[in-house]
Order: structure tokens, then C-alpha cells, then sequence
């Protein structure tokens, strides 16, 4: 059996992004060799996630709008009272981020069949960064043969 590791590297822009990680992806599994097993992808923040959907323009532009409303960065935060806490007074208040984070889970695992991942027509795998711009890794293992 092989297991395979590698981290993919982005450059997110401001705000909440929605980034399309499935071409480097596939790319890691052609590294890989693997043809027949499951891949398991993680991303390494606490105001990142990742998901399976569609990833069209106009629908992107409603899930940044749903995300606003549904945790207004704006409203009152503990985790934003930066000079109560512990941390750099530099440090963002991104609460927000954090809250969607969890909502919306850090990780997936997809199948691969005959070395291509097992996602349907209109799915595409994304990472999400809720507090850009920053530059951001996401783990990939995987394990087959
Ligand atoms: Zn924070």
C-alpha cells in the first residue's frame, strides 16, 4: 500500500474567498500513483474550510452573501475584544471566521478510482477562506494502491 503526503499552498484574497483546490489535487494524485484507494484533504486553520459543491461564479457570490448574514462579522464577539486576550494587538478580530469554520468542518475525504477522484459532474472541491488574504496550506494524504 502506498500512503502519500503533501501540503498545497494558496494565496487567498480579502474577505471570504472561495478557492477551487481541485486540479492541485489532482495533481497530487497523479504524483501519488495511487489508482485505487481514498484521499483525505485537511486544511491547517482555524478560519479556513473545506467543502464539496458546485463552484460557479454567481453561486459563489451567494455564499459570501448567505455567510455575512448568517454570522454578521460585524455583531459583538468576544474573541474580538483583542486587548482582553493573550495575543499580539496586532492580531485580526475574526471571530466570525472562526464560527463559520466550525460550522462548515475542516476536512473531506473523496474516493479515487482508477487514479481519479470519484466527484460528480458539477462538484469541485473548495477551500474557503473566511479571513483573507493570507497565505494558507492545505494537508493532503493519500492512501491506496
Ligand atoms: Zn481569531
Amino acid at each position: 500500500m502506498i500512503i502519500h503526503n503533501q501540503t498545497i499552498e494558496l494565496e487567498t484574497v480579502k474577505g471570504i474567498s472561495l478557492n477551487n483546490i481541485s486540479d492541485q489535487v489532482c495533481d497530487v494524485i497523479a504524483t501519488s500513483k495511487v489508482q485505487n484507494g481514498v484521499l483525505t484533504v485537511n486544511s491547517m486553520h482555524t478560519t479556513t474550510a473545506l467543502c464539496i459543491n458546485e463552484f460557479e461564479s454567481r453561486l459563489l457570490d451567494d455564499v459570501r452573501l448567505f455567510f455575512h448574514d448568517l454570522v454578521p462579522p460585524q455583531n459583538k464577539y468576544l474573541h474580538n475584544d483583542i486587548h482582553l486576550r493573550d495575543c499580539p494587538q496586532d492580531e485580526p478580530e475574526n471571530a466570525h471566521a472562526h464560527l463559520l469554520s466550525m460550522l462548515l468542518g475542516n476536512s473531506e475525504s473523496i474516493i479515487i478510482c482508477d487514479g481519479v477522484m470519484q466527484l460528480g459532474r458539477w462538484q469541485s472541491l473548495i477551500m474557503l477562506d473566511l479571513d483573507g488574504p493570507r497565505k494558507r496550506c492545505v494537508g493532503v494524504q493519500i492512501m491506496g494502491e
